[in-house]
């Protein structure tokens, strides 16, 4: 394993087009496209890395799948009142679709679903008490109490959210929302500022590669169902508008966030992070994909088959 993410990791340095970082967030817009990395922990809990594996990047959209599992654990089923489990085909911030489907976002992955995911977990808390809840599970689920939110990248969302805040509004005047917009804005935006490296990413992820349950640390995180249908909405959703183009090149469950981060999981094998921040023009990582594309190919752990 060590040989082939070094190998991937080689390959990746020689690429020319590597993607162009986000700028719409003007803090994600001063990184330097000229990173990578990858961390692939196995189901045994072993663990392996290349490239710039302790460089902390924003997670971004990737946060999304551990809200969506903190919603579960709080609301059980109810969550899919708030939110379907369908592929959008639409962008990642794109409003379309709340109209037509009286406020109620396609998934949890994209803005508005994550937004409403956002409100759902508040549950009359102060959102200060929400985001404490989130890192701490956070770090939980890495075995890593450094874990933090980058207060600039929020601060920085926060200026430039008028979209994120559009779908907010709109969402909340079909009467759906339970906190008020900002508090609930405030929580998504920093959530989704939480800084993390491969290595962590990893482990975080690794309980959704083991049935649920965390191998490094021995804790049981969700039921097995659990696990298993939050990878199936990574797999259809999670790459928004570009999640049947991750299946086909890549074939695993994964979730891309516009810092240049995917989570991708291999069921009974592996939870692997990949970092690069030059997205493609849906606004996933370039290189990312092109990284978990080899390592599939190299690995035949391709949920559709070797
Ligand atoms: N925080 C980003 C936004 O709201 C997340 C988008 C993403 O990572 N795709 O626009």
């Amino acid at each position: 394993m060590q040989k082939i993410v070094d190998d991937i990791a080689a390959q990746m340095a020689s690429k020319i087009e590597k993607g162009t970082v986000a700028s719409y967030i003007p803090q994600l817009a001063c990184v330097n496209p000229d990173q990578f990395s990858i961390s692939v922990a196995l189901a045994d809990g072993s663990l392996f890395n290349a490239g710039c594996a302790q460089t902390l990047f924003s997670i971004q959209s990737i946060s999304k799948v551990f809200t969506l599992t903190l919603a579960l654990g709080k609301l059980g089923e109810r969550v899919w009142n708030r939110v379907g489990r369908e592929p959008s085909g639409d962008p990642f911030n794109s409003i379309v679709q709340l109209e037509h489907e009286q406020g109620k976002p396609r998934n949890p992955f994209v803005n508005a679903g994550a937004i409403a995911i956002a409100d759902a977990i508040i549950q009359g808390h102060q959102p200060k008490e929400t985001l404490a809840e989130i890192l701490q599970f956070m770090r939980f689920l890495a075995d890593d109490e450094s874990i933090a939110i980058n207060e600039k990248v929020a601060h920085s969302e926060e200026l430039t959210g008028e979209r994120n805040a559009s779908l907010a509004h709109f969402m909340a005047s079909f009467g759906h929302f339970q906190n008020p917009v900002d508090a609930v804005l405030g929580t998504y935006f920093h959530h989704c500022s939480i800084a993390m490296n491969t290595v962590q990413l990893a482990t975080a992820g690794l309980f959704l590669a083991n049935s649920g349950v965390n191998p490094a640390t021995g804790y049981r995180v969700v039921s097995s169902k659990r696990a298993r249908r939050i990878n199936s909405l990574m797999l259809m959703c999670g790459h928004y508008d570009g999640s049947g183009e991750f299946a086909y090149r890549v074939g695993l469950p994964g979730k891309s966030g516009v810092g240049g981060g995917i989570l991708a999981i291999a069921p009974g094998n592996a939870s692997i992070a990949v970092w690069s921040p030059g997205l493609d023009t849906i606004g996933n990582s370039k290189l990312g994909t092109e990284a978990l594309e080899l390592l599939t190919q190299k690995t035949g752990w391709s949920v559709f088959g070797k």
